[in-house]
Formats: C-alpha cells, structure tokens, sequence
C-alpha cells in the first residue's frame, strides 16, 4: 500500500502517517519525491485498512499496488531505478555496464591477467566467483576467502570493481567485505534466507534468474531484498532450462522488456551461461543490448582450455575485445554508450 501525501503536507503529517503505520506493526518507507512525498507500507498482509490514512491530514490518496511483488513494481515507484557504484558508475542510467572475467578465481596470475585483459578492452567490473555452486560436489568448488583476498588484489590493481557470488547467509558478511556488488546465483535465486541477508547487508545485489523461475518468481525473489530495506538490486537473465541440448540453457532475450515493462530494476544480461558455447556469446550479447539491457556479465579466461570452470563458454581475451566492439556500436545506435571506466571521458 502507498500513501500519497499532498504536496504541501508538512514534515509532522508525514511523521504522523509513518507512526501510524509502526503502530499497526508495518514497516514505513517514506520516499520523498520531486513533487511529493509517498511513504510506503511494507508488509501488508491484507488486513490493513487504507481508510484509516485516508482520514489523515495531508493525505491527498492511498494506493493499493495490485502486483504480487509491491516495491520493484512501477506503481511503487514511477522513476527508473539507478543503483550507484563506487567510482560513479551507475546500472540503470544511460550507460550499459559490462562486468567480465572468469567463471571463477584460480590463481594471482590468472586472475590478475584475466582483470587486465577484460579492463584492457573497457569493461568496468570484475566478475569472477571465489565460492562456486557447482553441480558435482566433486568439481573444483572455488578458493573461498583466498579467492576474496585476490579479488581484493585484482581491484587494487586495475581499478575495476568487484562482482562475486555468496552462496550462504553465512558467507555474505564476508563477501560483503570485498565485493562491489553481491552475486545471488541462479541456484540461489528462491534461497530466502540469503535474499533476506542480502537485503540486510545494504550493498548492490547482482540476483540471477534461477534455472526454471518464472520473471514472476525473479521479481518476487527481488522482493525479498528490498523488502528488507535495500533497493539496489539489479536483475540478470542468464537463460533457463530449454529442451534443446544445442545450448546450455534458453537464453530468453525476450525477459529483458518483460522486466522493463513490469518493473523500474535495472536487468543485465548473461549470454555466456545463457548459451554455454562460446562462439554464442557474442552475437547474444550484442542482441541483449540490442533488446535494452543495462549491463552485461560475460565470462573471459586468459586460457579457457585450462579453466577449472566454464571453459567452453569462456571467451578468448582478444574474443572479448571484439564484443567490445561491437556492442559498443549496437549501444550507440539505440542512444546509449558502453560505460566507461572513472576518470575517463565518455
Ligand atoms: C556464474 O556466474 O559463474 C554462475 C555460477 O552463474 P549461474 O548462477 O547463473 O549459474
Ligand atoms: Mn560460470
């Protein structure tokens, strides 16, 4: 439920509103806007009556958000979401922000090598996961903190900022201490647990489409983590199960203006797990911006025939330079750009 406050209503009316909405036992997000201020009731389980705020001074309307999922809808909020990172660079916004690196850290050379090659070609953040959800308990499961520190080290060097998985409500302090942006994959997609940590912890969210869900199912899991009090989460297709085994999974393009047009999240796109052929990944890529995607996330290994995972999706560094540009070209065409790294001109 929004309550919608006249322009003039003055600061005690809002606080009236909001206190109201703690004595019922809900949550008040006041969001201050350009014309007027709008507070949110988080939590509604239906019993709340809307006519008791109607009878408040300052009221000017309350809204009853119809969607299942309340704060990442465009009736919650009429603006675009623009989740800021360090630096200045922001998802979200006119720019479309490309995060590349290995499926995971292996080593201080391969990752730092993998760091200069993607930061070489112009992308702005480091991908690479130190904890792995794999398949197989018996495929190499990341370096865990050691691949943290490295990733640490990385950064330092190039300047590029961090994107890595947590697998674990447990395990997302720790992450939250190196990464710019917190990974949710797309095993962990409905892990509610972690959605709700991630929620707490107050720094961006990369969440992944699961490997079955619904864009319902996506955006209600993004619920989960702004329903916690934090609205910097960005959305990322990465393909779903198909029937066709000529590609890893479905890569569904078309999920990128579903989620435009039902929600103001940010969504990337991931063609390397979207397709799982390398070959693939750029032509998809292209298309992903091409079909308005704020980012995309793009595995690069500087020698995937030794990577330890995802190698036959990951691209050759002087691969990777060409989706450079070539997406580069596809941006502009539709009045956008290719994020540039801090302290270049655009
Ligand atoms: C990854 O980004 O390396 C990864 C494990 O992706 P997903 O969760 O989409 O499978
Ligand atoms: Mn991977």
């Amino acid at each position: 439920m929004l309550i919608v406050m006249h322009a003039e209503a003055s600061e005690d009316q809002i606080r009236r509103v909001c206190d109201t909405i703690a004595e019922l036992g809900y949550t008040a997000r006041p969001m201050p806007g350009k014309q007027r201020t709008t507070v949110g009731l988080v939590g509604n389980d239906g019993r709340v009556d809307g006519s008791r705020f109607e009878a408040l001074p300052g009221v000017a309307e309350v809204i009853h958000v119809s969607k299942p999922y309340k704060q990442v809808s465009w009736e919650w909020r009429a603006e675009p979401t623009i989740v800021k990172l360090p630096g200045g660079l922001a998802i979200g916004g006119e720019s479309v922000v490309v995060m590349a690196g290995p499926c995971s850290v292996e080593s201080e050379s391969q990752i730092l090598a993998a760091a200069e090659a993607v930061r070489s070609a112009g992308a702005t953040v480091l991908r690479a996961g130190a904890f792995k959800p794999r398949s197989s308990p018996y495929s190499f499961q990341g370096l865990g903190g050691e691949g943290l520190r490295l990733l640490a080290l990385a950064r330092e060097r190039t300047g590029l900022l961090i994107v890595t998985e947590a697998m674990d409500p447990e395990g997302a302090d720790l992450v939250a201490e190196v990464a710019d942006i917190i990974q949710v994959g797309a095993r962990n997609m409905q892990n509610y647990s972690l959605l709700k940590k991630v929620g707490r912890l107050g720094k961006p969210v990369l969440l992944k489409r699961g490997l079955s869900a619904t864009i319902q199912e996506l955006l209600l899991s993004a619920e989960y983590i702004l329903a916690e009090g934090n609205p910097n989460v960005i959305l990322c297709e990465r393909g779903v199960r198909g029937f066709d085994s000529a590609t890893r999974n479905l890569f569904d393009l078309s999920a990128i203006p579903v989620v435009k047009s039902l929600s103001h999240l940010p969504i990337v796109a991931d063609p390397s797990h979207g397709t799982g052929h390398r070959e693939m990944v750029t032509p998809m890529a292209r298309a992903a911006v091409a079909a308005g995607a704020d980012g995309l996330l793009v595995e690069v290994h500087p020698a995937p025939d030794r990577a330890l995972s995802d190698g036959a999706q990951s691209l050759y560094p002087e691969q990777f330079a060409r989706l450079m540009k070539e997406t580069r070209l596809i941006a502009e065409a539709i009045g956008r750009r290719i994020a540039q790294p801090a302290g270049v001109p655009a």
